[in-house]
């Protein structure tokens, strides 16, 4: 039932209700007024009656009279003698007169004799209808009484009027209640109706027009109220999303892996690096953890989080075999917040690697610095322990001075190498010509290349003259290659130097005839300390950092470096450079 229909029917009730009581109260008193006042109307009618009826003496035709009376006032009009016998009846012919009971003992002739004035009502013998009697006593005649009956079927024509003219009253005024009630109830359920779509937008995430009323009765309250709230239920929503969005984009942005687990253990929120490292998949669903968190040392630290304790984080392998190290840390979630615990993996590979890197270079540095320290200490003792021949005596400081000069040599390496890592090498960069870096290079190593009869030759491509570097680190980086070259080439061995242009970029190769590098080794070379085998060296005095200077040296420069194996034997590097930006010099 719409709440037009329940507004209309209970008000029709109510109006059919008032108008059918008032009714009922008017009918009420208006049948006591008329019976007073039709009784006061025939008292009135008897007295005259009894007046005119009075001092005249012997009635020659009382029933005749009694008609002639009955037809001037309406009604039945009776004469009674003081014995109670009727002399005549309106209602009855004169031959029957004389059959009519005795009314001596009627109420209303009793009270008339004895008090002048009578009245009664009460179903007459005579008609069979209610009827209202009134007995006056008539003075000085042979007649005692005169009585006047009215029947009261009288009074309920006139209520049947009053009560008809009542139900046409009821029938109007329901008609025009229905008409008021209609159109009262249209507008209303307009505004109803409009609120209750508003609401239902609302509640359908749709805040776009509002649910405004502008009345001041209960509809606009309500109305302004719904608004009111849904405006900032939107804006909260609204405010709640962009968090949301925060949050996601904070998650998914994080290097670290992040589950939520609910108190009842179920999986409700991951990133996209925890299902990477968990191997979860991209949307797990509301399962629990223990079905999707597989590595057990994991479960069972998210098992105490979610009994309410706080335990330590754990180092763990993932995937048994992957060499990746994590970080596993799991904090409980407060038990206001809804309970639960939030899982955080770290992926510390890199770290354990870098920390094992560091761990393998103080070690190497160590090693290498003993090799020389302990030949000088053997060397000094020796010659502290004298006396020993002049000639052995030089041979034995000449020892010292090479691996002194070794151990210079590996610190100097070291300090470079710690200098070019922290960045603490400035750049000059400017426009070299290679003929006179690679003649730099050659005439500083001219005595060593002389004394192994070996010979540098240089080929130019007439687009690859220049680069754009550092001129003192290009040269570094070159004199370490050449001096490799020449380290490993056989006596009289011949060392090229050439470049060629390859699009933006310059190539300078440095070649040699020597053993070349073992395939195994090559992608290796670079490393620190690395070395293919020392017995092949011609100076074992090499630090084993060179290589590894070079390569920072050109990847500073803005180049890369490469090492191959040559054709008929040799080993090739091969740095990539930077031509100039303008046209070629
Ligand atoms: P070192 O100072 O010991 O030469 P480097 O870093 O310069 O150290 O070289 C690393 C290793 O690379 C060397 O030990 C050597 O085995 C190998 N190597 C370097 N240059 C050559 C080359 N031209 N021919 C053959 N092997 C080479």
């Amino acid at each position: 039932m719409t709440f037009r229909t329940r507004t209309f029917v209970g008000v029709f009730v109510a109006a059919s209700l008032a108008l059918a009581v008032s009714t009922l109260l008017i009918e009420r008193a208006m049948r006591d007024y008329l019976r007073r006042d039709i009784e006061r109307g025939l008292m009135s009618e008897t007295r005259l009656a009894a007046a005119l009826l009075a001092h005249r003496g012997a009635l020659t035709d009382p029933d005749g009279d009694a008609d002639a009376l009955g037809r001037i006032v309406g009604g039945r009009v009776t004469f009674i003698a003081a014995d109670g016998r009727v002399l005549g009846d309106s209602a009855v012919d004169a031959a029957q007169i004389a059959s009519i009971e005795n009314h001596g003992a009627r109420e209303e002739v009793v009270e008339a004799r004895r008090a002048g004035e009578g009245s009664a009502t009460r179903r007459s013998a005579t008609t069979t209808v209610e009827t209202l009697y009134v007995a006056v006593a008539v003075p000085d005649s042979p007649m005692a009484v005169v009585r006047l009956a009215l029947p009261l079927t009288v009074i309920e024509d006139r209520i049947g009027r009053v009560r008809g003219l009542a139900l046409v009253g009821l029938g109007a005024g329901l008609v025009a209640a229905l008409v008021l009630i209609w159109a009262a109830s249209l507008v209303i359920n307009r505004r109803i109706a409009a609120v209750a779509d508003a609401a239902a937008r609302y509640r359908a995430g749709d805040f776009s027009r509002p649910a405004r009323d502008h009345g001041a009765d209960e509809v606009g309250v309500v109305a302004n109220v719904l608004d009111d709230t849904a405006r900032e239920l939107g804006a909260r929503l609204t405010e709640m999303a962009r968090e949301r969005a925060h949050t996601d984009a904070i998650l998914t942005g994080m290097a670290e892996g992040v589950l939520l687990v609910t108190a009842a253990g179920r999986l409700v929120l991951t990133n996209p690096a925890g299902r990477a490292m968990l191997r979860l998949p991209e949307t797990p669903g509301d399962r629990h953890y223990l079905e999707l968190v597989r590595q057990p040392d994991v479960a069972a630290l998210v098992a105490r989080a979610l009994a309410g304790e706080s335990p330590a984080s754990i180092e763990v392998e993932l995937d048994p075999g992957s060499r990746q190290t994590f970080i596993a840390h799991v904090v409980p979630v407060d038990a206001v917040r809804g309970g639960g615990a939030v899982l955080v993996l770290r992926d510390i590979t890199d770290l354990r690697r870098a920390d094992q890197v560091r761990r393998d270079f103080v070690a190497n540095v160590s090693h290498e610095l003993r090799t020389p320290l302990t030949a000088i200490r053997g060397y000094v003792e020796a010659l502290l322990d004298g006396p020993i021949q002049a000639p052995q005596t030089r041979e034995f400081l000449e020892i010292v001075d090479r691996q002194s000069l070794r151990m210079d040599r590996l610190v100097r390496d070291l300090l470079r190498l710690a200098r070019l890592d922290a960045g603490q090498e400035t750049l000059t960069l400017g426009d070299c010509r290679l003929v006179d870096v690679i003649g730099a290079v050659t005439s500083d190593l001219d005595t060593t290349l002389r004394a192994r009869g070996q010979t540098v030759q240089v080929a130019l491509a007439a687009d690859a003259a220049v680069v754009r570097a550092d001129p003192a680190k290009l040269s570094d980086a070159l004199r370490n290659l050449v001096e490799n070259a020449s380290n490993y080439s056989p006596q009289d061995g011949q060392i090229e130097v050439a470049t060629t242009r390859d699009q933006d970029c310059v190539i300078l190769r440095v070649a040699d005839r020597g053993p070349g590098i073992p395939e195994a080794d090559l992608p290796r070379i670079f490393e620190r300390f690395y070395r293919v085998d020392r017995s092949r060296t011609r100076d074992p005095g090499g630090t084993g950092l060179g290589l590894s200077i070079v390569k920072h040296l050109i990847e500073l420069l803005g180049g890369r470096v490469t090492a191959a194996n040559r054709e008929g034997g040799g080993a090739v590097f091969e740095l990539s450079l930077p031509a100039p930006s303008g046209p070629p010099a």
